[in-house]
């Protein structure tokens, strides 16, 4: 009889935990941070580059086979139009449900004014650096983002994982431009990025095989970086907020766009889709996660290539659910904090420019932050503000991560199913 193996999901949990367990027996020598730095940490840094390494032929490869496969150009302009506006209908959604989460629990209340000089003293440094970077944002004018689309060469923005937007237009170009060609010319072309197309998810099943090594790692040397766990409990209505307001999301929200627009099977696709959910949680990014969201969705939910490949690296880059509502939360807490009152006009701002703001917002640990200095200034509040909320962020980061790219994954759903397809998985699946 065969016997039945781990599956992949299973198997990154073990990592996880074994990560966690490895890092505070570390910690508890004085030799154990160092050793876990020089010695586990690396393992980390090599899972997330193996991903980081894939992500652009990726793209390029599944984008151009995506769009060269469709019979005309007016089928990736309503597939276009179509995946924007749920985008933007999720975001504003997940801000909504944060926000009236944030006004409901109040967590703001729960600080002590202890904790508050505490976490401005000692965060204060940090918060000035990320300043300086949001002001270089800040000074462009408003067409800037648009501008920085549309890349001058593409080889200089293949060689950085920051410009997966730009990668992503030329392809697009690439792609319409194939569309158009006679099919005698467009096929060599074709079949090479079918391959290619191929081979680049043969490799992430490769990369994937070290999953839970590398979230051992991962986790391992995050446990042994991380603060004390007072800070935590400090902070915990805040990032309890935050937790409840995913859940809500992932299980309410999603969970009632995928059965109702994408009448899929709510179970399982979390069931298939978990290994991605718990790469995103440990990376921290959404664009290190893109590979296995690409595998999982195709292979083993079976959304059609056509769809997946247009959808999720851009869903990678511009929908960000996770990271919109935490925005709302972290904004009005961090007002709550400081003792404002804010209006339904201010709230409604929050709304306004945390889309924007998640939008903007890159696909790597940390930036979810780095833009909430935007949304806490279009209301009038000391960005500075942003210190209280520093050292809990990392967790929140992982799980707004994870909920980020579930975001897209459903939204390939929908959109696979507006085309009128069935789900269709490829893979032999027993994960
Ligand atoms: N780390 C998040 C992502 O990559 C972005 C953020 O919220 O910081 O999706």
């Amino acid at each position: 009889m065969k016997k039945k193996k781990l599956a992949l999901h299973w198997k990154i949990i073990l990592g996880i935990l074994f990560g966690i367990i490895a890092g505070i027996f570390f910690i508890q020598f004085a030799w154990g941070k160092e050793f876990v730095v020089n010695w586990i940490k690396p393992f980390g840094t090599i899972f997330i580059n193996l991903l980081k390494l894939i992500a652009i032929p990726l793209i390029i490869a599944s984008l151009i086979k995506g769009i060269s496969d469709l019979k005309d150009i007016s089928q990736l302009s309503k597939m276009g139009m179509r995946t924007l506006g749920i985008y933007i209908f999720t975001t504003v959604m997940a801000i909504g449900v944060g926000l009236i989460l944030v006004n409901v629990i109040q967590p703001g209340n729960f600080i002590s004014d202890e904790t508050r000089t505490d976490m401005l003293g000692t965060f204060g440094g940090t918060v000035g650096e990320k300043m300086l970077e949001v002001e270089t944002v800040k000074q462009q004018g408003p067409l800037q983002p648009l501008v920085d689309i549309v890349p001058e060469n593409i080889f200089e923005s293949a060689s950085s994982n920051g410009n997966m937007l730009q990668v992503i237009f030329f392809t697009i170009l690439c792609g319409v431009g194939l569309v158009l060609l006679p099919e005698d010319k467009s096929s060599p072309v074709k079949k090479i990025f079918d391959s290619a197309n191929e081979l680049v998810l043969k490799l992430v099943d490769i990369i994937m095989l070290s999953a839970p090594f590398g979230v051992f790692a991962l986790m391992a040397s995050l446990v042994a970086e991380s603060p004390s766990a007072d800070i935590f409990v400090a902070l915990g209505m805040y990032g309890l907020t935050v937790l409840l307001g995913l859940v809500i999301l992932v299980f309410g929200v999603y969970g009632a766009l995928l059965k109702f627009l994408g009448k899929a099977n709510v179970m399982e696709f979390y069931r298939k889709f978990a290994p991605a959910q718990l790469v995103a949680f440990s990376t921290s990014s959404s664009a290190a996660t893109l590979p296995v969201t690409m595998e999982r969705v195709e292979e083993h939910i079976g959304v059609h290539k056509e769809v997946s490949s247009f959808v999720l690296p851009i869903g990678a880059t511009v929908n960000m659910d996770g990271t919109s509502l935490y925005q709302g939360v972290a904004a009005v807490f961090i007002a709550q904090v400081f003792g404002y009152d804010l209006t339904l006009m201010q709230q409604l701002s929050i709304l306004m420019t945390a889309t924007l703001a998640s939008i903007g917002a890159a696909a790597v640990p940390g930036a979810g932050i780095l833009m909430l200095v935007i949304v806490l200034e279009s209301i009038g509040i000391n960005p500075a503000g942003i210190a209280l909320i520093f050292a809990v962020d990392r967790p929140l980061d992982m799980c707004r991560t994870a909920v980020n790219v579930t975001g897209d994954a459903i939204v390939s759903v929908i959109i696979n199913r507006s085309t009128g397809r069935e789900l269709t998985p490829t893979a032999e699946d027993m994960d």
